[in-house]
C-alpha cells in the first residue's frame, strides 16, 4: 500500500514493504512500471485529498514536480474556472458510486489554463474506510481547440469575425423565440453595400477586406449589446435588433448605420467611400420563423437598390408579389428563346447638324407564351440574374449584324447598327469573341457595328471592362455610354475608357428646357463629353421645344418619339428606302 511518500523512492513502491498476502511482488512491480509510463497523469490523494503521489506524466502536463506538490491539497491544480457546483458532484458521485468522470479546467504551474479529461476514484481498505483517491487525467486542450477551432470556423466570417450566415439563423430563431414569449417585436435587416466592387476593382481585395472589416465594426459600434451583427456573403451584413418598440425606432437607427457606413474609408492613403442599402423586416408583422423573416428583409433591400441605393426600404407585402412575379417570369424566360419568342425593333438617330440619319439602335422585343409584349426594362434585369442575358445577348448581336448586312447589301444607308450590351456580357471574358462571330457570320464590317453599354455598369468593374473594351476598339467597333448621368461617373474613369460617344439619359431630357436644372445638367454633359473628344446623343426626345434646345446647346446626334418610334425590320425598310432625314421624318 501507498506508505508516506517521503520515506518512499520516487515513482516506486518498496517491494521490501509488501506485507503478507498482498499481491505478489512481480504485479506490484508491473502496475508500478504502468503507473510511471502511463501516459495519462495519476494523483493519488489521501482521504483529506492531499497529494500522496504523483507520476510522470503528471509532471509532463502540469510543469509540477512531485516534491513541489506533495502533502498539498489536489484543489491546487484547479484553474477555478468550472461550475461552482462541479466540486459537490463530484464528491456526491464519490460518495455514492465512488467513481465520477468528467471534464475540469485547470492551471499549469507555469499559469497556463487547460482542459483536461478526469477520472477519480475512492479507494476503501478492507474494513470500508475512505484511504485515498486515485486520480486519472489527460490534457484534451488539443482537442478542445480544434473542436472549438471548427465551431469557429462553421459558425464566424474569418474575414470580419462576425457570426456567418449559419450562427445568424441560429441566433435570430433564438431572439425569435424570446421576443414570441414576451410578445415583442424585432427588426431583421439585411445589408448589401453598393458600390463594393469597385473598391475591389480599384484597391485590390486586401483594402476590400478592410473595408469589410471597418464596415462590421462601424455597424457594431451603433449597436446595443444584445443586437446582433453578421456577415452573410461577400458585400452582404445582416442586423438583428432585438426588443424593438415602435417602427420609428427601427427608422432611427437605420438613419444611423448608414451615416456611419457613409464616412470616409482611408486606403492606402486614399479615402473612399462606400453607401449601403438596407431591407427590414419585422417580427411579428412581416415573418413569424427565420426563412421568412430572411427573404422578406432581402425583398425589402432589392427595392431599396433599386430605389436608388444609399436607403433603407420597409418589407411590404407587394414586395414580395414583385420577388415571385420576377421568379415566374425567370421560368417563362427560359424556354422563349427555343421558341422563337424574340424579335428585334430598330430606331433611328440622327445627326442634328446635317439632319442625316446615322444609325439605328436595336431593341429587343419579347412576345411570351400568351402573346403578351413584356418590356425589357422587366425582362433584361431578370435575364442577367438568371445568366441568360449571355445567350440572350448573343443572339440579339447575331440577328441585328445579319439583319445590318442585309441592309447593306440592299443598298440601303443606315449608317452604324447600335446594339445594346448587358453590362454582364462586358464582365465576361468572352464578349470580344462572341462579337467577332457575329460580325464574321453576317459578313457586317466591324466600323459599322457600334455597342451600348451603361454607365452603372461600366462603374460596377471598370477595370474589367476596360479590359474588353480595349479588345472591341481594336477590332474596329465602336463603344457608347448609354443611360449616362445616372451613375456618378468619375471624369478620371471616362478619361481611359475607349468609348468615343455618350447618350445622355432620357429622365434628363424630358423636362428641358423648361427645368433648369435639368438644361444645365444636359449643358454640362454636352460641354464635358466634347471636351474628353466624344460625341454626345440625345435620346427620349419628344418635343421640337427639347430638340431646340439640344441644338442650341450643340449636342451631336438625336434619338426619340419626335424622329421615328422603334420599328419592326420591315417598316425601318420602308424607312431606309427614303433615306430619312430630320426635316423629312
Ligand atoms: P435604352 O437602350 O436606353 O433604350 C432606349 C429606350 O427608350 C427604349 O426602350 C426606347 O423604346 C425608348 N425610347 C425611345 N425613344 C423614346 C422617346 O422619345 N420617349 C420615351 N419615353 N422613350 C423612348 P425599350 O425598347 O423599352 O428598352 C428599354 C431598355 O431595355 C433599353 O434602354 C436597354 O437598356 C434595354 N434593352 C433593350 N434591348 C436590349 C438588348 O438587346 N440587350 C440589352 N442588354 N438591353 C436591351
Ligand atoms: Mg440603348
Ligand atoms: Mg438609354
Amino acid at each position: 500500500m501507498i506508505a508516506d511518500p517521503n520515506e518512499k523512492p520516487r515513482n516506486g513502491i518498496g517491494v521490501d514493504d509488501l506485507p503478507d498476502g498482498k499481491p505478489s511482488a512481480r504485479e506490484l512491480l508491473l502496475a508500478a512500471s504502468v503507473f510511471h509510463h502511463s501516459p495519462q497523469g495519476i494523483m493519488i490523494t489521501d482521504a483529506e485529498r492531499r497529494i500522496r503521489m504523483v507520476n510522470a506524466a503528471f509532471t509532463q502536463i502540469t510543469g509540477w514536480r512531485e516534491a513541489e506538490v506533495l502533502g498539498r491539497r489536489d484543489a491546487m491544480l484547479s484553474a477555478g474556472r468550472d461550475d461552482p457546483g462541479l466540486g459537490k458532484q463530484m464528491q456526491s458521485a464519490l460518495d455514492a458510486d465512488g467513481i465520477w468522470v468528467g471534464e475540469l479546467w485547470s492551471r499549469r504551474r507555469d499559469g497556463e489554463v487547460f482542459p483536461e479529461n478526469r477520472t477519480v476514484v475512492a479507494v476503501h481498505d478492507e474494513a470500508g474506510h475512505l484511504q485515498h483517491y486515485f486520480s486519472m487525467f489527460t490534457d484534451i486542450s488539443a482537442e478542445k481547440f480544434a473542436a472549438e477551432r471548427i465551431h469557429r470556423l462553421a459558425h464566424f466570417d474569418a474575414t470580419t469575425e462576425l457570426p456567418n450566415r449559419v450562427l445568424l439563423q441560429d441566433r435570430l430563431l433564438h431572439t425569435i423565440n424570446q421576443a414570441a414569449r414576451v410578445n415583442g417585436k424585432l427588426a431583421l435587416l439585411f445589408l448589401d453595400l453598393d458600390g463594393f466592387k469597385l473598391i475591389n476593382d480599384t484597391y485590390g481585395h486586401s483594402a476590400g477586406d478592410e473595408v469589410l472589416r471597418l464596415v462590421g465594426k462601424r455597424l457594431l459600434s451603433r449597436l446595443r449589446k444584445a443586437d446582433i451583427v453578421a456577415r452573410i456573403g461577400g458585400d452582404e451584413f445582416a442586423v438583428v435588433l432585438s426588443d424593438v418598440a415602435q417602427d420609428s425606432d427601427v427608422q432611427i437607427t437605420c438613419d444611423q448605420l448608414l451615416q456611419v457606413i457613409t464616412e470616409p474609408y482611408e486606403l492606402s492613403g486614399n479615402l473612399s467611400s462606400v453607401t449601403t442599402s438596407v431591407g427590414i423586416a419585422m417580427f411579428p408583422d412581416d415573418g413569424r420563423d427565420v426563412p421568412t423573416l430572411l427573404k422578406h428583409a432581402d425583398a425589402a433591400m432589392y427595392q431599396a437598390k433599386e430605389a436608388g441605393k444609399n436607403r433603407y426600404a420597409f418589407y411590404e407585402p407587394e414586395m414580395n408579389r414583385r420577388a415571385e412575379a420576377r421568379l415566374a417570369l425567370s421560368r417563362k424566360l427560359r424556354g422563349a428563346l427555343e421558341k422563337n419568342q424574340f424579335s428585334l425593333c430598330y430606331q433611328p438617330q440622327f445627326d442634328l447638324s446635317s439632319g442625316r440619319l446615322v444609325g439605328v439602335e436595336a431593341l429587343l422585343r419579347w412576345e411570351d407564351d400568351d402573346g403578351e409584349q413584356v418590356p425589357p426594362s422587366l425582362f433584361i434585369p431578370v435575364a442577367e440574374e438568371c445568366g441568360l442575358i449571355m445567350a440572350l445577348g448573343a443572339w440579339v448581336l447575331n440577328e441585328a449584324c445579319r439583319q445590318a448586312q442585309q441592309w447593306c447589301e440592299q443598298g440601303l444607308a443606315f449608317g452604324r447598327l447600335s446594339v445594346n450590351v448587358s453590362g454582364r456580357q462586358f464582365q465576361d471574358e468572352g464578349l470580344a469573341d462572341t462579337v467577332a462571330a457575329a460580325l464574321a457570320a453576317s459578313g457586317l464590317a466591324s466600323d459599322r457595328l457600334e455597342l451600348e453599354i451603361t454607365e452603372s455598369w461600366v462603374m460596377e468593374g471598370p477595370y474589367r471592362a476596360e479590359n474588353q473594351m480595349h479588345r472591341l476598339n481594336e477590332m474596329g467597333v465602336t463603344l457608347v455610354i448609354d443611360d449616362f448621368g445616372l451613375a456618378n461617373s468619375s471624369m478620371a474613369y471616362l478619361k481611359r475608357f475607349p468609348v468615343q460617344k455618350l447618350k445622355i439619359d432620357n429622365s434628363f431630357i424630358r423636362d428641358i428646357p423648361a427645368d433648369t436644372d435639368d438644361s444645365a445638367i444636359v449643358s454640362a454633359i454636352i460641354a464635358m463629353g466634347h471636351s474628353l473628344g466624344l460625341r454626345v446623343l440625345a435620346e427620349g426626345v419628344e418635343t421640337a421645344e427639347q430638340s431646340a434646345f439640344l441644338r442650341a446647346t450643340g449636342c451631336d446626334e438625336v434619338q426619340g418619339y419626335l424622329f421615328g418610334r422603334p420599328v419592326r425590320h420591315d417598316e425601318m425598310n420602308v424607312l431606309l428606302l427614303y433615306s430619312p432625314t430630320l426635316s423629312s421624318s
